[in-house]
């Protein structure tokens, strides 16, 4: 196959990855680009630019997310897209969502370096907000692309200053003509590190990404009886406190029941009211439930209701339970999966299977799109930290497979 000598620049990806990265540039080694600043603006005029002189068109929509468009043989097909999000944490890295839209980035030079046309059209996506840290929730522009949230809501989501995205967007010169979404996507790919410690520790370059968990949030409050701590009897008390520390414990073996894939975390206690000589009679703690199986989680979250039950019960204590936000697992096209497999195969890339643990842009995308994954380690599995670090070859082994997957999608479209 002609496509088979197609090489990525691997150097060429890196220094991208590094002058993206002094767009927001922190002391630490990290990233401050928030969604919607005004280094956004700079970061994306970056990518435009690159993208025209790669010699794609750019088109923007209403909700600033950006569209950069490698003609296809034939024009009219629907597009193979791939891309990510160039917005970061406060405290971020250089390569959470910068790297998959560079990936694609170089996909889309390498083609034109080498004459390459694909049957289909290729397009590199930069989403507005992935981060959901400025403006909540997360990747609301990819969202509403998919038609999860229409977009007068994801216009006005705000910042703790009041201003919303519909303005930013404006203000920023990103707030494009074209209608959000309503359109054919043929497949979408996205590139990402990891964020977590399995591929480094077991060797692997490629990640072949399967699933994305699902997660569950849950708040719990006990309400019992302030009492003294000297003076009132064992058996007499009404202990919020304790009947918290017994779910804390429930909580903790809900994950490890479920071991490798499950999750359960309390993050968050708040007892109340926190003296020491006087029996707590209110207490609160968060929930984090996480699986890949929506069976499993519904099932976790069955015992989870039942262990506050009963511990509410046997303390004498009344029980608020609410879940407070739900996201069902995702199962990747099978398709697009194998297209990545056969690509880190073909390249004799170390690779492994692999549940991503945090949300990304193609969870969306896959309720239209036939969709895929592909995740490189990075450094101890830390990210969201400015001391998030990758490996030249990784990235660029990455990005190979990314080339490779799309252009087989492309080549067999329609
Ligand atoms: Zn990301």
């Amino acid at each position: 196959m002609a496509m088979d000598n197609l090489r990525i620049d691997g150097d060429r990806l890196w220094q991208s990855l590094m002058d993206m990265a002094k767009i927001g540039a922190t002391e630490k080694g990290g990233v401050c680009r928030l969604a919607l600043t005004d280094l956004d603006k700079a970061g994306r005029d970056l990518f435009v630019a690159w993208a025209k002189a790669a010699g794609c068109t750019v088109t923007v929509d209403r909700m600033g997310n950006i569209f950069a468009r490698r003609a296809g043989k034939d024009d009219s097909l629907p597009p193979i897209m791939t891309g990510s999000h160039l917005d970061t944490q406060p405290t971020g890295g250089k390569f959470d969502g910068v790297y998959g839209v560079l990936a694609g980035l170089e996909v889309l030079r390498t083609l034109e370096a080498s004459g390459y046309r694909t049957r289909a059209p290729i397009e590199v996506v930069v989403w507005t907000n992935e981060e959901g840290s400025r403006f909540a929730p997360a990747m609301v522009a990819s969202g509403v692309f998919a038609g999860i949230f229409d977009e007068a809501y994801g216009l006005s989501r705000s910042d703790r200053e009041g201003k919303s995205i519909g303005e930013e967007l404006k203000r920023i010169g990103y707030a494009g003509p074209l209608p959000v979404g309503g359109r054919k996507v043929a497949a979408f790919f996205e590139a990402h590190i990891e964020q977590g410690p399995i591929l480094e520790a077991e060797g692997k370059t490629i990640g072949i990404v399967t699933d994305v968990q699902g997660c569950s949030w849950f708040d719990v409050a006990f309400t019992g009886q302030d009492c003294h701590a000297g003076s009132t009897p064992m058996e007499r008390r009404r202990d919020a406190g304790v009947g918290a520390a017994r779910l804390i414990d429930a909580v903790d073996r809900l994950g490890r029941a479920r071991a490798p894939a499950g999750r359960s975390t309390v993050g968050v206690v708040d007892v109340k009211p926190g003296s020491r000589n006087t029996v707590p009679g209110r207490a609160y703690i968060s929930v984090d439930l996480r699986h890949p199986d929506v069976m499993t989680l519904a099932g976790m979250e069955a015992e989870l209701r039942e262990s506050a039950e009963t511990i509410a019960r046997n303390h004498g204590l009344e029980l608020a339970f609410e879940r407070i936000w739900h996201s069902p697992p995702i199962a990747f096209d099978k398709s697009c999966v194998d297209a990545v497999r056969r690509a880190a195969a073909h390249n004799k890339y170390p690779a492994r299977e692999i549940i991503s643990g945090a949300g990304h842009d193609a969870v969306y995308l896959s309720r239209v799109a036939p969709t895929a994954m592909v995740f490189v380690p990075c450094a101890e599995g830390l990210s969201h930290n400015e001391a998030e670090e990758a490996n030249p070859d990784d990235v660029a082994a990455g990005c190979q497979v990314l080339l490779q997957a799309m252009i087989e999608r492309a080549d067999s479209s329609g």
